[in-house]
């Protein structure tokens, strides 16, 4: 359920409601807005039914949450939430680019792989050092070697780092170099997984899962909010259909189905969607024409070399050239780059 506060209500009352609401056993969350405070209750709504809160002063209704995520929901938060990572904003009118590597290979890869990025005028360096593989006998990532290097490539030319974290145990390690954590689609609900980050103090990039319905997705954000983190960035990269033409189906309509239904900023990667570099700009262009907030995409100085993702990587001169595609796309909806 979530409780509104008058416009006017006073931090007494606000504390008064607070105070009631843990005595009842449940868990209160409290977003203060510029107008007003609403706070969300968690845990059994029964014991509301025995003491109505909207007795209490200050209290102009309680509603209940008719939908099974609460936090990430537009009835808790009307206005679109903007994460702040250190000084670039996600979810304002000015729509962000991530770019580099599907994997950390080498140093001196990333690096080129982060001079494109900046030089087409992206905002975020991508790269994979724990990666997420079908198979056991694949290219695993470099671990903390990748991690090292992609703070120094970031650092070098002012970009800011996202990069997956696969396991609980490396969470601490991660945040350490990163500045955005990535939860890939394959661990969208390892649930222990979302309760970590949820108490990491770092932005959390949480990619749709294969086979997750828009429902599944927001529950497994509402597991990060829940537990205090409400930095989160939504994903959409494709689910799984009977297409074979492409990797997996770009499900373009999850971004205005999350904008109406979540205040959190949600972006496409059209990389791993499609499989294909030769879709990517279609489907990053038609992604900003939808609304998202961003893209994630992924570019190789050599794609034909890749330990992982070749043929989706974009060539750095063919992700330039998107980029300035993307300007007048962007422009077209009212949003900058
Ligand atoms: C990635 O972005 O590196 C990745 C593995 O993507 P996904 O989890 O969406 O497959
Ligand atoms: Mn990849």
């Amino acid at each position: 359920m979530i409780i509104v506060m008058k416009p006017r209500a006073t931090k007494q009352q606000v504390d008064h409601v607070v105070a009631k609401i843990k005595a009842l056993g449940l868990k209160p969350m409290v977003s203060r807005g510029t107008e007003r405070t609403i706070i969300g209750v968690i845990g059994s709504e029964d014991a509301v039914r025995v003491q109505p809160l909207e007795i209490f002063a200050g209290v102009e209704k309680v509603m209940p949450v008719l939908k099974p995520f609460k936090l990430v929901s537009r009835e808790f938060k009307p206005q679109s939430s903007v994460i702040d990572v250190d000084g670039l904003s996600i979810g304002g009118k000015r729509l962000v680019i991530m770019a580099g590597p599907c994997s950390v290979e080498n140093r001196q890869m990333l690096m080129t792989a982060a001079k494109t990025a900046k030089q087409a005028g992206a905002h975020v360096l991508r790269g994979g050092a724990f990666k997420p593989r079908t198979s056991p006998y694949s290219f695993q990532g470099l671990g903390e070697e990748a991690l090292k290097y992609l703070r120094e490539a970031a650092d070098a030319t002012g970009l800011k780092v996202v990069t997956e974290v696969m396991d609980v145990r490396d969470v601490g390690i991660v945040s350490k170099y990163a500045d955005i954590l990535q939860i890939g689609a394959r661990n969208m609900q390892n649930f222990n997984l979302l309760t970590e980050a949820g108490q990491a103090h770092k932005p959390v990039l949480l990619k749709r899962g294969l086979a997750a319905t828009i429902t599944e997705f927001l529950l497994a954000a509402e597991y990060i909010l829940s537990r205090g983190n409400f930095d989160v960035i939504l994903c959409e990269r494709g689910i799984r259909a009977f297409e074979d033409q492409t990797r997996f189906t770009l499900d373009l309509s999850a971004v205005p189905v999350v904008k109406k239904l979540s205040h959190l900023p949600i972006i496409v990667d059209p990389s791993h969607a499609t499989g294909y570099w030769d879709y990517v700009g279609s489907m990053a262009k038609a992604a900003v024409a939808a609304g998202a907030d961003g893209l994630i995409i992924e570019v190789h100085p050599t794609p034909e070399m890749a330990m992982s993702d070749g043929p989706q990587s974009l060539l750095p001169e063919k992700f330039i050239a998107l980029a300035k595609e993307l300007k007048k796309v962007a422009a077209a909806v009212g949003r900058t780059l």
